[in-house]
């Protein structure tokens, strides 16, 4: 398992693929642009008739979940109490709604008035009666399925925004589009992105003084991260802020640009865009204005090749904040200077009052991919402590006198291949933590994972291509067969930075995190359990079993003073996708699933193991399978898994159908299930190439018939 993870993850990295579809019933549905609006339930009133007083009041009203962390300080903190330790045992489904496909999701629905909205598959957007999970209306927007190649992890959405009436949602082809929360027809659009790039945007929007924030993905296919707002009424573009800096002789678009500029070296701008793409987290402090940005990695991977004479480069993997009215930069913090290893920084921030050296300090938190948790404070950018949560390889400290990362000079990779703890999927990644006021404890969803490194000899941009200028074909170094692949609920205590109490899990990449007064603590795990913990020690209070492996983050909201607690069930997301098996998670459909105390609903039982149809006789020869070995690697690994091993959530190849056999090469070359996403590969793969491929997999599909 352990090398199987090690492997797929270098196939995740070094592969330039997205995601078709070959089989899922969800991407079929939602012919209608817009499905007619059901009646509305009685206990509605108006439809997110949300502002920014009531988002600021947010942590009082524990009634809503009105923007992506709950609050602008992005806590993911309830005061609910009703479901708590002492009654939690009680708890069961209330309801459940099917998103329509076996594809992961990672969104946080929001609920406003006991109307839930929430983003499936390809940016489909749901409302759903809270109460019950009837739908109301769904809007699709008509994502561009070719898109599905130009990102790394799916064609998933994290949230959606509400904003006086508006649902507010991007869409992966780099649309930003506002909704009529009571009707679901569209209001407005902008294209928040150059179509003429390999921009994507699967984060959810934020809206702060009437301004929708919203960033974008990217940085493996080499764009130029930056944030834009918009005015939430009319979708009138009013600022945008560039995380890093473009092409000097076209002049630069602001003065700290021009700064940020002078931290790198060579002619970076046409190596690559550069990255730094804002693609998740945001958080805001509405007393001092400032929008709080969370950078990604450098494009490409190697600083080195990057950046070839050495600097900062600013402003990779960093907190930047902003005016949150004019996008003037007003301070940044880089966790990782000369970004080298997709340690982006764009993970969850959230903003808390903190007892640190005897008086309380406002402090912005982040537990970003490179392992070290950072408490700065976030009126000025301070740093005042970063320690390591999990072990790490790549850095021993950071130091508190320049607030700069200390590295292992020895474990530096070249072209010489290193095994480094984290790897590119981090400490933790973009799946949500939560921090308890009460408890005065973070929770966070951690992994312990290592990679190896090493840099290609050569590089130069694939263009609309996943380019990471590493070298898979390097000779792994002795130390790799100590990889590790683990995964642990972490309660961390932010003003000691010291560990509070750990669940061990059975892997990595497993849920984000709610907590509540109730003393709970909620959290999907990757093996297809949603389980309650106490929050104060740990303890595990109740569990289900949801026959999918939860990756988003929960929420907890009540209708008529019953209080629910709900997740976005679908195993997901980069790692998902590299397959590895899961057992009964395989192929469970992705569902919002609502709990509350005496619910009675049952799931459908988990669909039993798939028997694989006779696979068509091994007709190709020898060398040709092995051809179409190494051409599945890179063109259909990162969707259908790692050795033709599918996660679960895409068709697993070697359980195709006669009738799919028969039309292999009518998919891969003539786009026959573009619809799902699947597009046509023939602008990379030839007759031969397909056919390769294809005998490929039948000896696969050979080889797990004599395993079993
Ligand atoms: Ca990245």
């Amino acid at each position: 398992m352990r090398a199987a993870v090690q492997a797929a993850l270098l196939l995740l990295f070094t592969l330039s693929i997205g995601c078709g579809d070959s089989g899922s019933p969800g991407a079929r549905q939602a012919d209608a642009k817009t499905a007619p609006a059901a009646a509305a339930p009685a206990h509605r009133t108006a439809a997110a008739e949300v502002d920014g007083p009531r988002i600021i009041a947010a942590e009082a009203d524990s009634s809503n979940w009105m923007t992506h962390g709950r609050t602008y300080g992005e806590q993911r903190f309830s005061s609910l109490d009703q479901i708590n330790a002492g009654n939690v045992v009680g708890l069961g489904l209330a309801w459940y709604f099917d998103l329509k496909t076996t594809r992961g999701t990672e969104a946080t629905p929001l609920v406003v008035d006991g109307v839930m909205y929430v983003p499936g598959l390809w940016n489909v957007i749901y409302a759903l009666d809270a109460k019950s999970g009837k739908e109301l209306w769904r809007n699709d927007p008509k994502t561009r399925r070719d898109w599905g190649r130009y990102t790394c992890c799916d064609a998933i959405s994290r949230g959606v925004a509400t904003w006086r009436g508006k649902i507010i949602a991007a869409t992966l082809d780099g649309r930003l589009r506002a909704l009529d929360a009571a009707t679901g027809e569209l209001d407005w659009e902008v294209q928040a992105t150059d179509p003429g790039q390999p921009y994507s945007i699967t984060g959810a929007p934020r809206v702060v003084n009437g301004k929708v924030i919203i960033g974008n993905g990217g940085a493996e296919y080499g764009v130029r991260g930056y944030v834009t707002a918009y005015d939430a009424e009319t979708g009138k573009q009013i600022w945008r802020f560039y995380t890093v800096p473009g092409d000097p002789s076209k002049g630069f678009e602001s003065p700290v640009m021009e700064m940020a500029a002078k931290t790198w070296s060579g002619e970076w701008w046409k190596v690559s865009g550069g990255g730094g793409t804002a693609w998740d987290s945001f958080a805001f402090d509405p007393e001092l204005n400032l929008l709080y940005i969370g950078t990604g990695n450098g494009g490409p991977w190697p600083r080195d090749t990057r950046s070839p004479g050495g600097g900062d480069n600013l402003f990779l993997a960093s907190i930047v904040a902003v005016n949150a009215d004019t996008g003037e930069y007003i301070w940044h913090y880089q966790t990782v200077p000369g970004e080298n290893w997709d340690f982006t920084a764009a993970q969850q921030m959230i903003l808390a009052d903190l007892p640190i050296g005897g008086t309380q300090r406002k402090v912005l938190m982040q537990a970003p991919k490179n392992g070290f948790f950072y408490v700065l404070d976030r009126a000025t950018g301070e740093l005042l402590s970063a320690e390591k949560i999990v072990p790490i390889t790549w850095a021993s400290h950071v130091d508190p006198e320049t607030g700069r990362p200390v590295e292992i000079k020895e474990n530096l990779y070249t072209e010489k291949a290193k095994l480094v703890s984290p790897g590119p999927n981090g400490a933790h990644d973009w799946q949500p933590m939560s921090y308890h006021p009460g408890t005065g404890l973070v929770y966070i969803p951690v992994h312990e994972m290592s990679w190896v490194y090493s840099r290609a000899p050569e590089f130069k941009l694939k263009p609309w291509t996943f380019s990471i200028g590493q070298n898979p074909d390097a000779p792994p170094p002795p130390e790799a067969a100590n990889a590790v692949s683990k995964g642990a609920l972490l309660a961390w205590d932010p003003a000691r930075q010291k560990q509070a109490w750990r669940v061990e899990l059975g892997g990595p990449w497993n849920g984000g995190v709610l907590s509540t007064a109730g003393n709970l603590v909620v959290e999907g795990a990757a093996d297809g359990r949603f389980v309650i913990y106490r929050a104060d020690n740990g303890d595990k209070l109740w569990e289900i079993p949801i026959h999918t492996g939860a990756v988003a983050g929960p929420i907890t909201y009540t209708v008529e003073g019953e209080q629910y607690i709900a997740v976005a069930a679908g195993w997901g997301g980069a790692l998902a996708l590299m397959g590895g098996g899961f057992g009964d998670v395989h192929s469970t459909p992705a569902r919002v699933l609502a709990f509350k105390l005496g619910g009675k609903v049952s799931l459908p039982p988990a669909p039993p193991p798939r028997a694989m149809p006779e696979p068509p006789s091994v007709t190709a020869a020898t060398d040709v399978i092995k051809q179409g070995e190494a051409l599945y690697a890179p063109n259909c690994g990162n969707c259908h898994g790692f050795n033709a091993i599918s996660g679960g959530n895409m068709p697993d190849l070697r359980y195709m159908t006669l009738e799919t056999h028969q039309a292999f090469r009518d998919i891969v070359l003539g786009g026959k299930l573009a619809a799902n996403g699947m597009v046509s590969f023939a602008d990379r793969l030839s007759d031969a190439d397909a056919e390769a491929i294809h005998g490929y997999i039948i000896k696969r599909a050979h080889e797990t018939r004599n395993e079993e």
